[in-house]
């Protein structure tokens, strides 16, 4: 898949060069030639990734880059600074502005392109979070924030070292910062005991392949989405190259400068609770649109997405399904009688025997005030009756308890089972035969009368 990179740099010659390099390898090039062009770029572009000159005119590319991660709309595209300095304070600098990476000039080719690949492909998942927090925004119709600067302090550091001293050493390093975890085995990192922010791994290890490592981290379920920071030697180019393409995030090459180790660090956290916070937002939407504040059932939406499916599947596999209907009887005199407080309670009390005589692939929703439906898949008419019975057996057989009240209750079920009628008339049919429940004196379970029952 192809990227689209922003080139900001002052002299002409420069943007040229770059922009030779990059559609060479098909990279889609924008330029701008200063730091406000590329600041309007990239707020009404779509920009995988800005390759940003340090020193320009007027506004130099640290303060582009702390602007760029300053604002929600534009925080998450990754930036790689370039320049001629090769001053481990710039570079140090530029990680502090929120640089996700820095490269001096002339740029060579290789680690280039290995760089912008790794963070566009991280930028891409990122982006795919973003469409669907949004998504889900939308449906339940709230505004959604972008997404606040987090923190990258107060990581938990898995590091697995050549040797227990180099651990040793990296804890002296961000010990203040972070919590370091060594890792003496590599089933310790692939399985970890505790949650890991990042993993660091010793490329120069010869205990164990940081490689494979990092390949299998990537391919663990549990893992997958935890960033990795390669320590490597100075000659180690290609096996740094080789990792960004197994999935790492990062490197840090020796000799090991502690604030460059600190940004980095910090820059992969940030990343990671980005995402993190996107996919808990995606979550908590999901849960919203879906399931009742009050019993924490799934609500009346959720069932009638899944019902259409449920019913597709029956009719394809041939095999039973089952709805029934629950209807608290008389549910009104206790609201007049105790008061609202107390009707809630019984509510949820009331979905919590349900839920406890769920079997493990029964559904269970409510579907109005004192209304709830029960989906059961492959499960015959006969099954579910007795099933309905039971239940509605143990509404009635214990008195609710609220505050210092027992309450009795009790409900009435109707119940329909599917059989090739289409999923609308199947809940159709478990109503009316609720109301036939409620006509013949409630507290009881009434079986539609219909074409399921009359056999082949
Ligand atoms: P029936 O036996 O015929 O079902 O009688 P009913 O009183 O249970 O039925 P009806 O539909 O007349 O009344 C339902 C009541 O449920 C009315 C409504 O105020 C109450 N209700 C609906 N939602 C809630 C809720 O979330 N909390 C509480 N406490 N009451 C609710
Ligand atoms: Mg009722
Ligand atoms: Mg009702």
């Amino acid at each position: 898949m192809s990227a689209r990179i922003l080139v900001v740099d002052d002299m002409p010659v420069n943007r040229r060069l770059m922009q030779a390099q990059l559609s060479e390898e098909y990279f889609e090039v924008l330029l701008a030639s200063s730091g406000p062009e590329a600041l309007d770029i990239c707020r009404r572009e779509m920009v995988d990734l800005v390759l940003l000159d340090v020193m320009m005119p007027d506004m130099d590319g640290y303060e582009v880059c702390r602007r760029l991660k300053a604002e929600p709309t534009t925080l998450h595209i990754p930036v790689v600074l370039v320049t001629a300095l090769d001053q481990q304070a710039d570079r140090v600098r530029g990680l502090e502005a929120g640089a996700d990476d820095f490269l001096t000039k002339p740029v060579r080719g290789l680690p280039l392109f290995s760089r912008i690949r790794s963070l566009t492909r991280l930028k891409m998942l990122t982006d795919e979070l973003r469409v669907r927090a949004e998504t889900a925004a939308r449906v339940v119709a709230e505004p959604w924030d972008l997404g606040a600067e987090t923190m990258g302090r107060n990581g938990r550091l898995c590091a697995m070292m050549a040797r227990p001293e180099e651990a040793l050493r990296v804890k002296r390093l961000v010990g203040a910062e972070h919590m370091i975890m060594p890792a003496v085995e590599p089933d310790a990192v692939l399985n970890p005991t505790e949650p890991v922010d990042l993993f660091i791994l010793d490329l120069q290890a010869e205990a164990f392949d940081a490689l494979r490592l990092c390949s299998r981290l990537r391919s663990n379920e549990g893992t997958r989405q935890t960033p990795i920071l390669l320590i490597a030697g100075p000659e180690d180019e290609a096996r740094i190259t080789r990792g960004l393409e197994l999935g790492a995030n990062d490197y840090c090459q020796r000799p090991l400068d502690p604030n460059e180790l600190l940004a980095r660090i910090r820059t992969q956290i940030k990343r990671k609770r980005y995402d993190e916070g996107l996919r808990r937002s995606v979550q908590t939407t999901i849960e919203l649109a879906t399931i009742d504040p009050l019993t924490g059932l799934y609500n009346r939406r959720f069932l009638d997405g899944h019902l259409a499916q449920a019913s597709e599947q029956s009719v394809r596999s041939g095999r039973p399904l089952c709805v029934l209907i629950l209807d608290i009887d008389h549910f009104k005199q206790i609201n007049d009688t105790y008061g609202h407080d107390v009707g809630d309670e019984v509510l949820r009390q009331f979905a919590e025997r349900v839920r406890r005589s769920l079997r493990a692939s029964d559904l269970a929703a409510r579907i109005g005030g004192e209304e709830f439906a029960l989906l059961m898949p492959d499960t015959d008419l006969a099954s579910a009756e007795g099933a309905a019975e039971r239940l509605r057996e143990l509404i009635e057989a214990e008195p609710f308890e609220v505050q210092d009240l027992a309450i009795p209750v009790t409900s009435s079920v109707g119940l329909a089972s599917l059989n090739g009628v289409e999923p609308r008339g199947l809940m159709k049919r478990a109503d009316i035969a609720l109301y036939d429940a409620k006509r013949a004196g409630r507290n009881r379970v009434v079986v539609a009368s219909d074409l399921s029952t009359a056999g082949p």
